[in-house]
């Protein structure tokens, strides 16, 4: 070990964050506001449709093959609730976004940088798919011009 190590910061451990609960409460209570608003429940209150596809959406969400690491539902590539439950539960995240906001200002908040959280990482992915496909391109364009100049 240098003399010099303990002057260095110490090295902290990758935290993988377990979002999972907090985005059962932000779908739980979109979920809310949406029946509420259209199937006249309210307080704690679902409909038994909603409260049907809220449990088919945690089951799902319990089974995620992403893990803890996996990205919001609302913003996923592969969303696992089936066609029908997935496209009532985007109509749902989507149009409860406004009341989310008056409700539950700071929920809301935290939702859409999450959702920009996933954009980021997305372009960040292609990013790096993006560089290798240039670095492959130069390196060909270069045994190209390696090849002509022994001619
Ligand atoms: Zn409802």
């Amino acid at each position: 070990m240098s003399i010099f190590s303990r002057f260095l910061p110490k090295k902290k451990p990758v935290e993988i964050k377990n979002n999972i609960p907090k985005e059962k409460e932000n779908i739980r209570k979109t979920f809310a506001v949406y029946c509420h608003k259209h199937h006249n429940t309210s307080g704690n209150q679902l409909c038994p449709q909603c409260q049907a596809l809220l449990a088919t959406v945690f089951t799902k969400i319990n089974r995620c093959p992403y893990g803890i690491t996996k990205p919001i539902c609302d913003r996923c590539d592969r969303p696992c609730f089936g066609a029908h439950q997935t496209q009532q539960f985007m109509q749902i995240m989507e149009s409860s976004k406004k009341g989310m906001l008056l409700r539950h200002p700071k929920m809301a908040v935290k939702h859409k940088l999450a959702s920009m959280g996933v954009d980021y990482a997305k372009y960040q992915q292609q990013k790096k798919i993006d560089d290798r496909v240039k670095a492959k391109e130069k390196a060909s364009k270069e045994r190209a011009k390696a090849r002509k100049e022994k001619k």
